[in-house]
């Protein structure tokens, strides 16, 4: 299904959808059984660097089998939506809109103002005539996500996102407001430090911000990217078992919870599922040094993933039980 009923549903309830990046079988899996297990509807997102590395045609499959191991889970009436992450040309975003994606990003957000504009719009012009909906994106978020790489953020101006929205005719606005890619959210020099265990306390994200452009567009749907909280306890097996990640640092969970009860109706989560996997395999490598079949140290990392999923949608997006 495309996200148009997902998001009108989820602005009103005061919740957000958990939009998910797939790179491979397990990971698909553990996002289905989490969601099955809580009734909540998803976004599986495909980003440029998982079709680089898993094969567009394999992905959009992998999707259609998740659908049916959904019912086969016991979720009578699944809600899923393939959606392509990050796509940055016209023809990329027509070429999964004709291979059957029910929703697409069109990231103009480095072009200029007019330039994305007239970009997004021939994007909407030509999935909507498919019923395929189309995020945009305003403003910039710093950080590295797969191709997508931004030194500096630009906070999204309220006052272009009436303009922005109508103009371009998308069906959700992904914005700037303090988020960002990657496993490293924010520089020490943006944060303040623990005295008592160290880690750094990041800054918060600029609420006011998104106050005004939920009072520009009234039940417009608003999604965050860049949206992992980088869990320390992942950060300190994997640096416990061989790892090194110092200062990683995500958006903590009770920001991520307040947002999801504003207009903001999709959240993507990515960089937590990398952590959750990385932990659990680096654990079982480190604890039995001898195993050499990938299921062995796979199939943990999957146990691991479906917690991570479940507590998001139970504990952050507010999502369970919203696709009964
Ligand atoms: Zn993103």
């Amino acid at each position: 299904m495309n996200t148009r009923e997902m998001f009108a549903k989820a602005v009103d309830g005061g919740y957000a959808i958990p939009a998910f990046n797939f790179n491979n079988m397990e990971q698909l899996q553990a996002i289905i059984k989490a969601c099955a297990e809580t009734k909540s509807p998803v976004i599986l997102q495909v980003s440029s660097g998982a079709r680089k590395y898993a094969n567009q045609t394999l992905l959009r499959y992998m999707a259609e089998g998740a659908v049916a191991y959904a019912k086969e889970l016991g979720w009578e009436h699944p809600q899923i939506c393939l959606h392509l992450d990050h796509g940055d040309t016209f023809e990329l975003c027509k070429s999964c809109v004709d291979f059957g994606f029910s929703s697409v990003m069109i990231d103009g957000s480095s072009l200029p103002y007019e330039e994305n504009i007239a970009l997004t719009k021939k994007v909407v012009e030509y999935a909507h005539q498919f019923d395929v909906t189309v995020e945009a994106e305003l403003g910039v978020l710093a950080g590295v996500e797969d191709d997508v790489v931004a030194e500096e953020s630009h906070y999204t101006k309220p006052e272009e996102v009436i303009d922005f929205a109508t103009r371009s005719g998308c069906d959700s606005l992904a914005i700037s407001i303090g988020t960002s890619h990657g496993a490293y959210k924010f520089k020490p020099e943006q944060c303040t430090r623990d005295p008592q265990t160290g880690r750094l306390v990041p800054p918060p994200l600029a609420f006011d911000v998104l106050a005004e452009i939920e009072k520009k567009l009234p039940g417009f749907p608003i999604v965050l990217h860049g949206s992992s909280s980088v869990p320390q306890e992942y950060v300190d097996i994997i640096n416990a078992n061989g790892g090194n990640m110092p200062d990683a640092v995500g958006v903590p969970e009770d920001q991520l919870r307040k947002a999801a009860k504003s207009a903001v109706c999709k959240i993507n989560i990515d960089s937590d599922s990398r952590l959750a996997f990385t932990a659990a395999v680096r654990k079982v490598l480190a604890e039995k040094p001898g195993e050499f079949d990938p299921r062995k140290y796979c199939g943990p990392a999957r146990d691991e993933m479906v917690k991570l999923y479940k507590h998001k949608i139970i504990e952050v997006l507010g999502s369970d039980g919203k696709a009964e």
